[in-house]
């Protein structure tokens, strides 16, 4: 913790030289880093944030990875259900097809939103904001397409989604026949790959590296 001293003599400090804790508001020089290494709030324990290698490589490489599971975790068969000789296929899609058809048109929209929208949005998001550090083009855009992204952070439900599929099969599987189907497993592969990127993808050093100051975050 900061002697009284210089708890004084932080409000001389530019902005850009203090840092808060997330969890304690704890004010703070923040301190400089080396690859590797994490700042960690000195009353709390909290992560201020880590100095990763090759941060905008390994996002953009799992950013891609997830746009390329987008597509058939939302349009391959999530099942396939076999009930008094009736066969049906579902995927996502066709979930909110159905919804829609059978009068509960708002829920098919917030369902449409929460589960395809507002996720293929925030991973176009990341790849723009990548793309323009690795390339070096429009950053105050960028700027405001990361705040955008923050945003959007709250509205992206996917684990919510599955947690339903998989209550889904559970009762269902008692009543039907049932397969699960490779949409399913591009679904769970897609939520790995998105909570790997968010743990991969610091928020610290894209901030950095948007406002120009770290150059660390750029190789
Ligand atoms: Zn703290």
């Amino acid at each position: 913790m900061p002697d009284s001293a210089e708890l004084q003599s932080l409000p001389e400090l530019p902005v850009e030289e203090l840092i808060a804790c997330h969890e304690c508001d704890l004010l703070m020089r923040k301190p400089s880093i080396e690859d590797g290494e994490r700042a960690v709030c000195p009353r709390c324990g909290y992560e201020l944030y880590r100095q990763g290698h090759q941060v905008i490589g390994r996002s953009m490489a799992l950013v891609v990875t997830a746009l390329l599971l987008y597509v058939p975790a939302n349009f391959l068969p999530i099942m396939q259900l076999n009930l008094l000789g009736q066969t049906s296929v579902d995927t996502l899609w066709s979930g909110v097809l159905g919804l829609y058809g059978s009068g509960m048109q708002g829920i098919a929209v917030v369902v449409f939103l929460c589960s395809m929208a507002v996720p293929l949005l925030k991973l176009l998001c990341q790849l723009v904001v990548l793309l323009s550090i690795r390339l070096d083009f429009g950053r105050s855009y960028s700027l405001l397409l990361y705040r955008i992204y923050h945003h959007l952070r709250d509205w992206g439900m996917l684990e919510v989604y599955l947690m339903g599929i998989l209550v889904a099969i559970v009762k269902l599987a008692d009543l039907a026949d049932l397969s699960l189907g490779l949409g399913l497993f591009c679904f769970i592969a897609l939520l790995l790959v998105q909570v790997w990127l968010e743990v991969t993808m610091s928020p610290h050093q894209i901030w950095e590296a948007l406002s120009g100051e770290d150059v660390h975050a750029r190789d």
